[in-house]
């Protein structure tokens, strides 16, 4: 199937982008690397009357270090995320995360900022955004919003953006001296879209978590900072200890049933993200012993 007829504007500035979204409201879309709008575009899920190409703008593009926070810009490919030496050394869950968004060819033209603003429950990134205790930074016709990552995501494809605004940069606290992280998602076959998937990042102690982020995709209709982490921080971890983690996560969770997995089978496989997860930044590969998923 072909898209239904729509104009086609390439935004000359991030100014100029959010005249042409101003004047045409929420019968315009944004088109960054358009590795989820065409497709939609082309499937005639949506039918814009106004594409505005912000793809050249190159204001809205790279990554920096600014004093202990790594500034992202929008239009910052996912291949360029994997590349990134900066990414690597203060980022590291992202670096493991992108690895795992669709294939290279997708990553080759697919951004950071069009995964964040297209928010699939299923998308890796949005779930390293709420681990990483993210800021996302949008512009629209009223100025500049910060908006924590946690209540960015609203639901599926649905965040707090307005039609009018356009997300320009992601800002990350850049990873502490003791942090450790883990990135591990269940699918069919590397590249697909995950059927439970766990992003963590945490700061280790003596043998404790002094700190601890869980951030759950593809099992609730946003991504899940999960509170059931607040069962194992400042703690020994013992078999019990996670245990009662677990029943506080399945509490939590709220996933879909699809062609890929039951609810049940999201919730089981949640629960193996977790021990497995904890077993991992714990370095105590006893607490996921025995587990199959
Ligand atoms: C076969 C296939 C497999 C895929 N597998 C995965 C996967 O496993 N995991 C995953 O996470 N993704 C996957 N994707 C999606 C891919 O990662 C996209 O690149 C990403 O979701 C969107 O980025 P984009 O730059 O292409 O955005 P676009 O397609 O250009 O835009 C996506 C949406 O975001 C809006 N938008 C884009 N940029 C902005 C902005 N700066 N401000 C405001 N709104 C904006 C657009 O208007 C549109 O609604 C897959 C895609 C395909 C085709």
């Amino acid at each position: 199937m072909k898209a239904a007829a729509f104009a086609y504007a390439r935004a000359t500035s991030v100014a100029n982008a959010l005249d042409l979204l101003a004047a045409h409201g929420d019968r315009a879309k944004v088109l960054s690397g358009g590795q989820s709008l065409m497709p939609a575009m082309n499937l005639r899920l949506i039918a814009p009357e106004l594409i505005v190409d912000i793809g050249e703008l190159a204001e809205l593009r790279g990554i920096a270090v600014r004093g202990d926070t790594l500034v992202i810009g929008a239009l910052t490919r996912h291949v360029e995320l994997q590349k990134s030496p900066d990414i690597a050394a203060h980022a590291p869950l992202l670096a493991d995360a992108v690895a795992h968004v669709a294939h290279p060819a997708i990553r080759n033209r697919g951004t950071i900022g069009g995964s964040l603003a297209h928010a699939d429950p299923a998308s890796e990134l949005p779930a390293c955004m709420l681990a990483l205790g993210a800021t996302i930074i949008v512009r629209g016709p009223g100025g500049e919003r910060r908006i924590a990552a946690e209540d960015f995501f609203t639901g599926i494809y649905e965040t707090v953006l307005a039609p009018q605004e356009l997300l320009v940069a992601i800002e990350l606290p850049i990873a502490k001296k003791d942090a450790a992280h883990f990135f591990h998602e269940f699918a069919r076959r590397h590249g697909d879209y995950a059927i439970a998937g766990l992003a963590a990042q945490a700061r280790i102690d003596g043998g404790r978590f002094s700190h601890l982020d869980l951030g759950f995709f593809a099992v609730g209709d946003r991504p899940l900072l999960a509170k059931a982490a607040g069962k194992l921080v400042s703690v020994d971890v013992t078999p019990a200890v996670l245990a009662d983690a677990c029943r506080a996560l399945d509490a939590e969770l709220d996933p879909q049933e699809d062609q890929q997995a039951t609810v049940e089978m999201r919730k089981h496989l949640s629960k193996v993200l977790l021990k497995r997860g904890v077993a991992a930044l714990l370095n105590r590969p006893e607490l996921g012993a025995g587990m199959t998923a």
